[in-house]
């Protein structure tokens, strides 16, 4: 990975203001395939975020990251299944400038209410990384939703695996890297 202007994975917060070179490497714990790539631009995965590039949209990248917690829901409980299809749709309508100020509150208590009550890894810690940029990111939302503009859609690979401990045994989980154009 590229140094780290951003990283909410894993404890403590690291922001672009700490320039201490050991503080912007990329942090332990990230899975195998994306672990010491140079080529990521930034990750979203069950453990929060990592920015390498200012201009990673974040908005953007939650909508993208969202589309794919979505397509990996069985379907077995509902605050997973309707959940994340609410959750991208509501993302989708923001990236295209039709959001409204009430859809960053309402992704919020989507994403609490499905990482709380849905039955395996993906849907508990699938909405964790979109809570992580409402939280340290919602001015990017609050901009988004005011100017009313359609946001781009960058270029993103996703991910999907199986983890073994960190959650619980064989949780599955999906992580979605941005990535430099032309790689
Ligand atoms: S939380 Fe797990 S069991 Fe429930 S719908 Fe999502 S993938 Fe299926």
């Amino acid at each position: 990975m590229s140094d780290v202007v951003f990283s909410s994975w894993g404890a403590p917060i690291m922001a672009a203001a700490d320039t201490a070179e050991e503080n912007r490497r990329a942090p332990a714990g990230l899975p195998g395939p994306f672990d010491g790539r140079r080529d990521i631009k930034a990750f979203f995965g069950w453990d929060g975020i990592v920015l390498c590039a200012e201009d990673v949209n974040v908005v953007d990248m939650c909508r993208a990251y969202m589309t794919a917690v979505r397509d990996q829901s069985c379907g077995k409980c509902v605050p997973c299944q309707t959940g994340t299809r609410v959750m991208t749709a509501t993302l989708e309508r923001i990236c295209r400038g039709a959001g409204a100020p009430a859809d960053i509150d309402q992704l919020k208590d989507l994403a609490e209410m499905i990482s709380q009550t849905a039955k395996c890894g993906i849907g508990q810690s699938g909405p964790m990384p979109i809570l992580h940029a409402l939280h340290y990111f919602r001015p990017a939302f609050e901009a988004a939703v005011a100017k009313k503009k359609a946001i781009p859609a960058g270029e993103y690979r996703s991910h999907v695996g199986t983890l073994h401990g960190g959650l619980s045994d064989s949780s599955g989980y999906s992580a979605l890297r941005g990535v430099h154009k032309g790689r």
